[in-house]
């Protein structure tokens, strides 16, 4: 599904924490909102779901306004991935906590299609045999897979992921992505994620939105966004971004104040 984002503004009570947002994404289409801790990723996020009313501005998926659907259909096109879900408690089974995601089409029992629906994506995520054990009881990197497959078993047409990766280590960060990226492209779904691992995004985003005090700062391919000037205006960090043969930018940082005594590392580039 298309989803257009157009002019929102949103405010907690009087500080503003987004101004006039905008930018689009067609289906299978994966975006990365990078930004640093506070530019409003969570918050543009939670007024793309419909759990924030921004003030101004408006969603459209597939033309329509998404603030006309009711909550029941809107739920049945978006699914939402909330950050820090490793805290929460849940005292279900992985495939009761995955069941959850059929709520928007669940009536007064569950059907067998619900359970078919809750057993595939178990599959397609490759924890079926987890079904079974209890949630609070998995890894990290676990829980967030049976958090996406939760979801997943939405159906949606578009997924918004809060910092997907941020308690995992590098293999399970790169088993969620390269599982959302394979999603993404064989389901048409589009997936929105707000990043901090700016070359994670590079590599895995098809657009990047950089935000600065709730403002666009700038927006388009890694290519184009992820530059030393960009980094420098939004973060505040020097840093080197060489090329990797794919093409895709990689950021490495530079030492602000160097440590006394490690006069090993050479700015060489070590990437072509
Ligand atoms: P990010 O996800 O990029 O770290 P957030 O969207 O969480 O940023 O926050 C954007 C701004 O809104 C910040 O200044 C933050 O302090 C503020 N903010 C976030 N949540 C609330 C809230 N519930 N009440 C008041 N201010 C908030
Ligand atoms: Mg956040």
């Amino acid at each position: 599904m298309k989803l257009v984002v157009r002019g929102i503004s949103f405010s907690y009570k009087s500080v503003p924490a987004l101004e006039n947002v905008n930018f689009e994404l067609n289906p299978g289409e994966i975006l990365s909102l990078l930004g640093p801790n506070g530019s409003g990723k969570s918050t543009l996020l939670k007024c793309i779901d419909g759990i924030l009313r921004p003030h101004c501005g408006v969603v459209y998926i597939n033309g329509a306004a998404a603030s006309a659907m009711k909550a029941k259909d809107l739920s049945k096109v978006m699914g939402y991935v909330p950050q820090n879900i490793g805290s929460s408690v849940f005292p279900f089974t992985v495939f009761d906590v995955v069941l959850a995601g059929r709520k928007p089409y669940i009536g007064w029992n569950i059907s067998d299609k619900d359970i078919e629906v809750v057993a595939e994506t178990l599959k397609l995520l490759g924890i079926e045999n987890m079904a079974s054990r209890h949630f609070n009881e998995l890894s990290g990197g676990e829980q967030q897979k049976v958090i996406i497959a939760r979801a997943l078993a939405q159906q949606p047409k578009i997924l918004l992921l809060d910092e997907p990766t941020s308690n995992l280590d590098i293999k399970h960060q790169l088993e969620v992505l390269d599982l959302i990226r394979n999603l993404s492209r064989s389901m048409g779904i589009s997936v929105i994620m707000a990043m901090h691992d700016l070359n994670l995004a590079s590599r895995y985003s098809d657009k990047v939105v950089m935000l600065k005090s709730g403002r666009i700062f700038a927006a388009g391919a890694p290519e184009v966004v992820i530059n030393e000037e960009n980094i420098m205006a939004v973060y505040g960090v020097k840093a080197r971004v060489y090329k990797l043969s794919s093409g895709k930018p990689h950021v490495v940082p530079i030492e602000s104040t160097p440590i006394s005594g490690d006069v090993s590392v050479k700015e060489t580039p070590i990437l072509s």
